[in-house]
This record gives structure tokens, C-alpha cells and sequence, in this order.
């Protein structure tokens, strides 16, 4: 057997690709940041106060204090610092390193996709190839901050969801995904009225509202990345998964007799006047989005 092309590659291909993961390290900790703060404000501003003026720099969530450089550093700062505040000694969630390492590992698999031999065709092809690898290491960040915020708030932002949507429609204007322009638009229109029919449908049978606006929006992005033909099996995983989840949920609640809370606090379901029974259903269109174009990248290789 030939050496594997992974073992053959050029050593540019090499540092490429770890500089990629370097930049995805930094990449999650910002979207840890966003995911924190943009949901806070918005929440502000829909109560009707004004948003909480919030420190510019990083600071410990717990005991305000502003954190140094030497605390951000992804990953490593939260090892060195054993997972709690230099300051108050409170607990720092593993969610954050993990959000860092997921990213990280995402950036270097869209590079490395890229410098595949069967995939990107040589010198003159290296420069869209690596505009390629950042949009698509974008998009799984941008995919990212939307799973985040869906999950802990129920919410999905128009200034993630509106511009996911833009870049996805110019990138297949430029040639850099696999998708054309016309199954681009295509996908992105279809995606929102396949949504608004089954939003339409679950109100008329159950006579409340069973999808947000926010749904739509982010499907119709992912239908602009991922074109016409990728919906159905999108929009298949994301509901099988989400009615697992849904029923695994019912079933300890009925067996330990507690309400689910599926990740969001009290205080914003109330705010927000969610069913304590439901869940979010953006976090399973972006697992299953991600799902579908991992599973194209690895077949292309
Ligand atoms: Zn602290």
C-alpha cells in the first residue's frame, strides 16, 4: 500500500493546517464570548430594561473581576488555573475549553479536507482552497453560537442567522462551495417555507406555536450552504434526533417526577413564555446539518 495521503502531504499542508487549529482555538473562545453576552443583551432589551453595561475586557462571571491575558488563553489558561478563578476560587465550567477544543478540531478538519489531494486540485487551485476551508470553518462557528444560545436561552439571533445566511448565498456566487448559486437560493427559500408548513401544520393540529422564526431563518441559512438536495436528510436528522431527545426527557421526567428543564433556566422560560416541556430545536439542525457536510467532506476525500 501507498503511503495515506495524509502521511504525503507538502509541509506547508502541515503547518496549514495547524495554524488553523491555532486560529480555531482562538475562534471558540470568541464564540464562547457571543454566546454569552449577545443572548444576555438581547434578553435585556426584550424585558423592556436597558441592557446591563457590561465590562469591555473578560471578567469572572461570578466575582466581576477583570480577568488578565494570561486567563484567556484557550485552553491552557484553564488547565494551569485548575478550572477556577484566580479571584473567588469559583468553579470555571469545562464547556468552555470544550466549546475551544471542538472548534479547534473543526478549523484543522476544514483545512485539512481542503489540502486533500481529491479534493483540491494543486498549486493554482491553493488559494480557493483555502478560502474554501475558512468559509466552511466559519460556518460550523457560526452554527456553533447558534447551538449555544438555542440551547441555554431559545434563542436563535438575527445578527448570527441573517448574515449566516448572506455569506452562504455569496459564497455560492463566487464558486467557493460545491453548491450553485441557483440551488443556493434555491435551498435558502425552500428551507423557510418547508419550516413555515410544518409551523403552520403544528398550529392548526395543536393549536399552539411548536417552532420559532428563528427555525426558519437558520434552516433557510443552512439550505443556502448546503443546497436544495441536503434539506430532506437535514431536516430528517434533526427531527429524529430531536423526538429521541424529547422522549428520552418525558421519560425521566415521568420517572423522577421533575419538570425538564432541557438546559434553559427558569427565569427565561418564564420570561419567555416557553412550555416547560419543550426544547430547542436549533441545536439538532445545526448537529444534523454538521452531521451532513461532514459526512459529504469525508466522502469527497
Ligand atoms: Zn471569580
Amino acid at each position: 500500500m501507498t503511503p495515506h495521503w495524509l502521511l504525503a502531504l507538502p509541509n506547508e499542508a502541515y503547518a496549514w493546517v495547524g495554524l488553523m487549529a491555532v486560529v480555531g482555538l482562538c475562534v471558540g473562545s470568541f464564540v464562547t464570548v457571543v454566546s454569552t453576552r449577545l443572548p444576555k443583551r438581547l434578553l435585556a432589551q426584550a424585558s423592556g430594561q436597558a441592557p446591563a453595561t457590561q465590562p469591555l475586557r473578560s471578567h469572572c462571571p461570578h466575582c466581576q473581576q477583570q480577568l488578565r491575558w494570561t486567563d484567556l488563553v484557550p485552553v491552557v489558561s484553564w488547565l494551569m488555573l485548575r478550572a477556577r478563578c484566580r479571584h473567588c476560587e469559583h468553579p470555571i465550567a469545562a464547556r468552555y475549553p470544550a466549546t475551544e477544543l471542538l472548534t479547534a478540531t473543526w478549523f484543522a478538519w476544514c483545512a485539512l479536507v481542503y489540502v486533500s489531494p481529491s479534493v483540491y486540485g494543486g498549486a493554482s487551485a491553493m488559494l480557493d482552497a483555502q478560502a474554501s476551508a475558512l468559509l466552511w470553518a466559519l460556518w460550523g462557528a457560526m452554527l456553533l453560537c447558534c447551538l449555544i444560545i438555542d440551547q441555554h436561552y431559545f434563542l436563535l439571533p438575527d445578527v448570527i442567522t441573517y448574515p449566516l445566511l448572506a455569506i452562504g448565498v455569496l459564497a455560492s456566487a463566487l464558486g467557493l462551495t460545491a453548491v450553485d448559486l441557483n440551488a443556493s437560493l434555491l435551498g435558502a427559500v425552500s428551507a423557510w417555507l418547508g419550516l413555515w408548513l410544518v409551523a403552520l401544520g403544528y398550529r392548526l393540529a395543536a393549536h399552539q406555536d411548536g417552532m420559532g422564526q428563528g427555525d426558519m431563518k437558520l434552516f433557510a441559512a443552512i439550505g443556502a450552504w448546503l443546497g436544495l438536495a441536503a434539506l430532506p436528510w437535514v431536516l430528517l436528522g434533526a427531527s429524529l434526533s430531536a423526538t429521541l431527545v424529547a422522549l428520552l426527557l418525558r421519560w425521566r421526567q415521568t420517572r423522577h417526577n421533575s419538570a425538564a428543564s432541557g438546559g434553559v433556566d427558569t427565569h427565561t422560560r418564564e420570561l419567555l413564555a416557553i412550555d416547560e416541556r419543550a426544547i430547542a430545536f436549533g441545536p439538532y439542525l445545526v448537529v444534523s446539518a454538521v452531521g451532513y457536510q461532514v459526512w459529504l467532506m469525508s466522502a469527497a476525500l
